[in-house]
């Protein structure tokens, strides 16, 4: 087991209990959590700000909510599970027969000792959810005190940013929502992944700026693409992360564009994984990949995840919780994106400098050192793959999809042929800095 999985596991059931919602104290102390990680920025973006065209809603913070029987006793407790109030419920202090309060109550229907997870943010309500299980226990005679100490007042949006400034001002986007209360997979597992990755890209050289964005769905990133119209400019690859610590195999669905860089990179690396994966197409539901493919931006943003949102039974659920993340699968959705921010990085076009028929590469020391066997093999061909493709056409990704070898095959092969002089960068960094 890997101690980054573990790591990541832990920050998942650190932020677990947190109630959140797309505004609200939860959300600023889970950002306080994640300042301990790594140094991002909080913003506070004040209620009724027009932000494309939503507008900022009224911030929504809760206390205490509670069902109770004539006995006096809960039986539904917003202390045992935040997924039992319906989030950005109105305050509600009153008693009710059953009849009544049945139009406030949700259960799960897949399975009935489970507790959905239910919101209502922009339609004026209140409401329970509860396992089908304990709406049996309730009886239609009993009249119940029924309390929940909310309030919506004018407040603000909270959102996490954080920038690694690489090399250039070409940015990579990495954007995980932040607004659901106690569920693990579809959450927390994407914001695990975004601190585990910054943290790796924190204190390391790199090519790309980084900016990752701790936000709530959908209003959040609408905030944010609204605020930030020259950081929008500069965005050249952009992931969203969700349900990525479950034990299901790997789902990367594609940009809008289809085959943007990232498309290709995702696709390049899970393919040489040998692991079993899907890649999917674009579809206008899902987390934030909406807002960023959105047609004004098109953004060359996918969605990394492992099972599918509302495609596992647990999802919206309270049966998401944190043993159904494991830090294996974690690791591995750590260990995916990190291969695929290496392609991202290293992916540059060449220019072979003997172009007119093969050079003499035993002469130039360009063939592999290591002694005969597959290893070497692969690196010759590798060498004849890129010195036929460096034409300042093909990029070293586009000769790894063609030749069928692994990128880093590939990008060692085009290093070994620049030491020997007979490969150049079409475009130096210092000209790529100035575009
Ligand atoms: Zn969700």
């Amino acid at each position: 087991m890997s101690t980054t999985g573990t790591a990541m596991h832990d920050l998942i059931r650190r932020l677990y209990p947190i109630c959140r919602s797309i505004t609200g104290d939860g959300v600023r102390e889970t950002l306080r959590i994640l300042q301990q990680y790594v140094p991002l920025v909080v913003h506070e973006v004040p209620s009724g700000t027009k932000v494309l065209d939503w507008v900022v809603p009224k911030e929504w913070n809760i206390r205490d909510a509670w069902v109770k029987n004539s006995a006096g006793q809960r039986v539904v407790d917003f202390r045992e599970s935040n997924l039992h109030v319906v989030s950005y419920s109105t305050p509600i202090s009153r008693r009710m027969k059953l009849a009544e309060l049945k139009d406030h109550l949700f259960t799960a229907p897949s399975n009935p000792d489970w507790v959905p997870y239910r919101t209502s943010y922009y339609e004026s309500n209140w409401g329970f959810c509860l396992s089908g299980n304990q709406l049996k226990t309730l009886n239609e005679d009993e009249e119940y005190e029924v309390c929940i100490d909310s309030s919506l007042t004018d407040g603000s949006l909270t959102y996490g940013e954080l920038l690694l400034e690489g090399e250039e001002a070409e940015e990579v986007l990495i954007s995980s929502h932040i607004c659901h209360p106690s569920l693990a997979n579809d959450n927390l597992s994407g914001i695990a992944l975004a601190i585990a990755l910054a943290r790796g890209l924190k204190d390391t050289r790199h090519r790309y700026t980084y900016r990752f964005l701790f936000a709530p769905g959908t209003i959040g990133a609408i905030t944010w693409l609204a605020r930030n119209e020259a950081a929008v400019e500069r965005v050249r690859h952009g992931l969203v992360l969700t349900c990525v610590g479950d034990a299901g195999d790997i789902t990367y669905k594609r940009s809008r564009r289809g085959n943007a860089n990232i498309d290709r990179a995702f696709a390049h690396v899970l393919k040489h994984s040998g692991q079993p994966h899907q890649l999917i197409d674009f579809f206008p539901c899902g987390y934030d990949e909406r807002q960023y493919c959105s047609p004004g931006y098109n953004l060359a943003v996918g969605c990394f995840m492992r099972s599918r949102h509302g495609e596992f039974p647990e999802y919206h659920t309270s049966a998401d919780n944190p043993d159904f993340t494991t830090p294996d699968a974690l690791a591995d959705s750590l260990a995916k994106c990190q291969t695929v921010i290496e392609v991202l990085e290293q992916d540059r076009t060449y220019v072979n400098q003997n172009s007119k028929g093969e050079p003499q590469l035993g002469r130039r020391n360009a063939y592999s050192a290591c002694a005969e066997g597959a290893d070497k093999k692969q690196h010759d061909l590798a060498v004849l793959w890129v010195l036929n493709l460096s034409d300042g056409m093909h990029t070293l990704l586009e000769i790894a999809e063609r030749s069928g070898l692994p990128f880093a095959t590939i990008e060692n092969a085009a290093a070994a042929l620049q030491t020997s002089d007979l490969l150049v960068e079409k475009e130096s960094p210092k000209e790529r800095r100035k575009r």
